[in-house]
């Protein structure tokens, strides 16, 4: 797989390609800088059922919820810190 470039504006990228590599950045996130498993999938499985959820983006901070919700230290970005 390519490396990803830094450089480009998301205008410049494959979207194919770039959704790959962020699942593939998720996929390999170092296990122990990373919730548990359980504690991942209540987390998407709240951003899933809440209305700020678009294309995978948390319209409150426009992060990937999938890459938000694997770190210990976030939390939900919404007003009601739904996790
Ligand atoms: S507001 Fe919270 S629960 Fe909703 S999508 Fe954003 S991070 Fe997820």
């Amino acid at each position: 797989m390519r490396k990803p470039c830094r450089k480009c504006l998301l205008a410049q990228l494959d979207p194919d390609e770039y959704t790959q590599n962020l699942l593939e950045y998720i996929k390999n996130y170092p296990a122990d800088k990373r919730v548990s498993e359980e504690v991942y999938r209540k987390r998407l499985e709240i951003c899933q059922n809440c209305p700020e959820l678009a294309g995978g983006i948390c319209a409150q901070c426009g992060c990937y919820v999938e890459l938000r919700a694997l770190k210990p230290s976030m939390y939900c970005a919404g007003v009601k810190k739904l996790w």
